[in-house]
């Protein structure tokens, strides 16, 4: 991790902490942009990170890479904090 990241990171957990809130972090292997957000399969299609948008195979839902993404990445920060 780039240190200049790892800071940022760090205080941004301790500004969440003063306000009586956590950072949540998502793991660095979570499938974030192969993960459909509609039904849940998983595309390897996207690995190559030319494809900026993609139709999923299973249910059609045609997706922006980078939407796609942050939806997947919210909703797996709320299932860890809800679970933490
Ligand atoms: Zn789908």
């Amino acid at each position: 991790m780039d240190n200049g990241f790892g800071m940022f990171r760090a205080l941004l957990g301790y500004k969440l902490e003063d306000r009586g809130k956590r950072l949540v972090t998502v793991g660095r292997l979570f499938p974030s942009s192969q993960l459909c957000h509609e039904c849940g399969y998983r595309f390897s299609g996207t690995k190559d990170l030319s494809v900026r948008e993609w139709t999923c195979p299973l249910c059609g839902r045609t997706h922006d890479r980078d939407v796609n993404a942050a939806r997947n990445i919210r909703d797996e920060g709320m299932r860890l904090a809800l679970s933490a």
